[in-house]
């Protein structure tokens, strides 16, 4: 069966893309415009992945134009595209229109189609944000960000008003639904063009992060991401779950010496501060930004992964193989001055 991937130019997608091409799918992939189909072409062949069987349709997520005619004749649909910006705007509901409304469009296109499973890239920001910073036990699949809460940030809103919607508009449908709930990811990026997150080790590695806040992360490997989504798609007791998918959690602190240790001349340029959590509680008073960063100061979450690895049987990558597979692709593809 044909499987449509929505954001197919992105850095999670395109790794499912080869991952589905590569065993034999036909896949229909949307992007934004007819550059970005020409490079996900080429990125393909670059990593000998046979293009015969990748098809590509223009659709933007804010737009109802092309859904319908994407979702046609597709038995599963991978939705992965959805906003995730650098930054956080300052307006909380900035993301909402394109993360929400695009879930929607995509989620009735499916339906109308008569799509079998829909698997979609949430993120544990939908699971774990805006609620207290302390607690003991895991976070897992019954769990949902409070988007009430003054300090969670508007990714974390539209990632969860997004999901809340697809789970919302597939009630009573005979299409499933699936979704894959990564921590930050990490591992190799497949050439130029990378996603936020790579773009955060990409900084670290060319000296542009001076100081760091005192922050710990959930990380997983992008291949294990890919292959989570792949996994979902055809495994009967996968249909209606939320699987969170990550390795260890790591202090951003901990990235530096395992850069070091494969790389030790960009030793200078790793951060020497850390940002004191103060700083960030003091500025929260002032910045709804620095509110949105400052619940995220010095927690840490424990995460249930048991379901990814027991329905799923994944075995995830190390966050240290991660980290160190996305530097050496990042020196690759000449991210790295
Ligand atoms: P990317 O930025 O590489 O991917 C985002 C994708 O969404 C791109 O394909 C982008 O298209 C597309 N997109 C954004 N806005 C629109 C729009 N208005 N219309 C159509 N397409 C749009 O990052 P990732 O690969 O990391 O992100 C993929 C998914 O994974 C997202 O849903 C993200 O929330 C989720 N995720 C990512 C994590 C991470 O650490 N990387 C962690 C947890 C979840 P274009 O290529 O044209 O920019």
């Amino acid at each position: 069966g044909r499987v449509l991937v929505s954001g197919a130019s992105g850095f999670i997608a395109k790794h499912i893309v080869a991952g589905l091409l590569g065993a034999g799918h036909t896949v229909r992939g949307t992007v934004r415009n007819a550059e970005k189909a020409r490079q996900l072409r080429q990125t393909m062949q670059d990593h000998a992945v046979p293009v015969n069987r990748l098809e590509t349709v223009e659709a933007d997520l804010l737009q109802d134009e092309g859904w319908a005619q994407a979702a046609k004749d597709c038995r599963y649909v991978m939705h992965t595209a959805s906003p995730f910006p650098q930054s956080q705007p300052n307006d909380r509901e900035a993301l909402v229109p394109a993360a929400v409304g695009g879930t929607l469009r995509v989620v009735e296109a499916a339906k109308a189609a008569g799509v079998e499973r829909i698997v979609l890239t949430s993120s544990v920001a939908s699971v774990f944000y805006g609620h207290e910073r302390k607690r003991a036990t895991a976070y897992g699949e019954a769990d949902f960000s409070n988007t009430q809460s003054p300090h969670i940030s508007a990714y974390a809103i539209s990632k969860t008003r997004a999901e809340q919607a697809a789970w919302a508009s597939v009630q009573g449908s005979t299409t499933q639904l699936t979704t894959i709930n990564p921590s930050l990811v990490f591992g190799p990026v497949l050439d130029s063009v990378t996603g936020t997150s790579a773009k955060l080790v990409a900084m670290l590695m060319n000296g542009r992060l001076p100081a760091l806040p005192n922050m710990r992360f959930g990380m997983v490997d992008v291949r294990d991401v890919a292959e989570a989504h792949i996994r979902a798609m055809g495994n009967k007791n996968a249909a209606g779950r939320r699987f969170i998918v990550s390795s260890q959690t790591l202090p951003l602190q901990a990235l530096a010496p395992i850069i070091v240790a494969q790389y030790p001349e960009l030793k200078k340029r790793m951060p020497r501060l850390t940002i004191p959590d103060w700083t960030i509680r003091m500025a929260a008073l002032f910045s709804s930004k620095a509110a949105m960063l400052a619940d995220e100061v010095a927690s840490d979450r424990i995460l249930d992964t048991q379901p990814a690895e027991s329905i799923l049987g994944l075995h995830f990558r190390s966050a240290q193989e991660g980290v160190l597979a996305l530097a050496d692709s990042l020196i690759r593809y000449g991210l790295v001055e």
